[in-house]
């Protein structure tokens, strides 16, 4: 006999742990699996910048202190191209600002907060399939770390589980969305060094994009654009820090042992379905954006503060107009990260082949947004976050 439960959420990422938390706050029950083990998900670097409202939503619901503590509030970037550096000023422009504070942080907190309120919270397991995705009744068919098989069934089944979503397949099927594929890739480096500058600097240089940003007193996280097929050991350190220096001219960067190399492709990517029933996505399992505009985890967010309101009716009131809306509500804010995630990137970086007017134009598009102030406020609007339609659920 299956387990049963009201919602069952695969994936214990920002998405299905924060989901999991504000369900609680109405009273309703949840069990969430993730493959992974608590100390992979508690350590695995991903990204690092919150938007204000998901900050809000982190302090106002209890979820987390140590966000305001531990992470640092960035009141703006820079811009730096054709040799000059060009702040764009959150709170002059929006009155807004986003934080500084790693995912896996935030996910360590919402996994003592779900632990500490008694949640079913169970690492190790993965999810195989959905069944009667179609019924008031579905289904997960999954199995533990020593392989013994688990069936939870629920009023509700949540896919959390990422780009590479199982639960994606009994929803749209797996090719179902939108797609783009971009000609380069990240190669991020952690080194120990303190920070560079004391916020962000995105760079658009003759070489190349990169990106200089932090995660502690004595941690750096850069980028720099590369191929997709690099490999994370193609460049010994001194080749690193020479890519790394020469694409942000003005600044001496503060270098430091390399600990950890990595290279991240860039795709955008929206399912054409994001709900089938009673079978629903969250965040990267219905969506993902290239890194520039800092909007994953932070879209995942905003996908799960719509869906809690929505369940709250279903389960709470019997009411399922909000699950009926929740795919196209979710839509509007999913396509203005789309936007501009993919403005941010072509923006910044060097396309393979682009002629001398390319590059011409690419700094004629940079002068106009940093010379005017509705430009950067547009940028300081989206880099920031919009507000959440509807508010905060589970705020007491
Ligand atoms: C390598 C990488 C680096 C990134 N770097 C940045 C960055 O620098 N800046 C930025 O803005 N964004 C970055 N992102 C994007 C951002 O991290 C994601 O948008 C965010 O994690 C989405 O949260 P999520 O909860 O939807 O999915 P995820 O965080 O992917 O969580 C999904 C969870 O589901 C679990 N899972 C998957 N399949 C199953 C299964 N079958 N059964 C059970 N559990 C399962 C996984 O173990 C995982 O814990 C990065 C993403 C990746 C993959």
């Amino acid at each position: 006999m299956p387990e049963r439960t009201r919602v069952v959420v695969i994936g214990a990422g920002p998405a299905g742990l924060l989901l999991s938390h504000l369900l609680d706050r109405f009273g309703i029950e949840s069990i969430v699996i993730d493959s992974r083990t608590r100390e992979q998900i508690e350590t695995t670097i991903r990204a690092g910048i919150l938007e204000q409202g998901t900050v809000e939503i982190l302090t106002d619901t209890r979820a987390s202190d140590r966000v305001l503590t531990v992470g640092q509030k960035h009141e703006g970037i820079e811009l730096r191209f054709a040799g000059e550096g060009h702040r764009i000023d959150f709170a002059d422009t929006v009155g807004r600002a986003v934080w500084l504070y790693p995912q896996h942080e935030v996910l360590k907190d919402l996994v003592a907060a779900r632990l500490a309120a008694g949640q079913d919270l169970r690492f190790g397991v993965t999810a195989e399939r959905v069944e009667d995705a179609g019924t008031s009744r579905p289904r997960i068919v999954a199995k533990d770390a020593e392989g013994n098989p688990v069936e939870i069934e629920a009023d509700v089944v949540v896919g959390a589980d990422g780009s590479r979503s199982v639960v994606r397949e009994a929803v749209t099927g797996t090719y179902g969305g939108y797609f783009r594929e971009y000609p380069f890739a990240w190669f991020g480096i952690l080194c120990e060094a303190p920070p560079s500058s004391p916020e962000l600097i995105y760079s658009n240089s003759p070489d190349g994009f990169a990106l200089i940003s932090q995660r502690s007193p004595g941690v750096q996280r850069m980028y720099f654009q590369c191929a997709p097929d690099t490999d994370t050991e193609a460049y010994t350190e001194e080749q690193l820090w020479e890519i790394l220096q020469a694409r942000v001219p003005g600044t001496t960067l503060n270098e430091g042992h390399i600990f950890q190399r990595d290279v991240l492709r860039f795709r955008s990517f929206v399912a054409h379905e994001m709900r089938r029933g009673r079978v629903v996505l969250v965040g990267d399992a219905a969506h993902t954006v290239p890194p520039t505009g800092a909007k994953g985890m932070n879209l995942a967010v905003a996908d799960v503060v719509l869906l809690t309101e929505a369940l709250r009716a279903l389960l709470l009131d019997h009411d399922e107009t909000l699950l009926d809306a929740y795919p196209e509500i979710a839509r509007r804010r999913i396509w203005k990260a789309q936007h501009f995630s993919w403005w941010m990137t072509n923006m910044l970086h060097l396309q393979p082949g682009a002629s001398d007017f390319d590059r011409m134009r690419q700094i004629g598009e940079l002068r106009t947004i940093v010379e005017s102030h509705a430009g950067r406020a547009y940028l300081a609007e989206a880099y920031t976050g919009w507000q959440f339609e509807g508010g905060l659920p589970g705020v007491k």
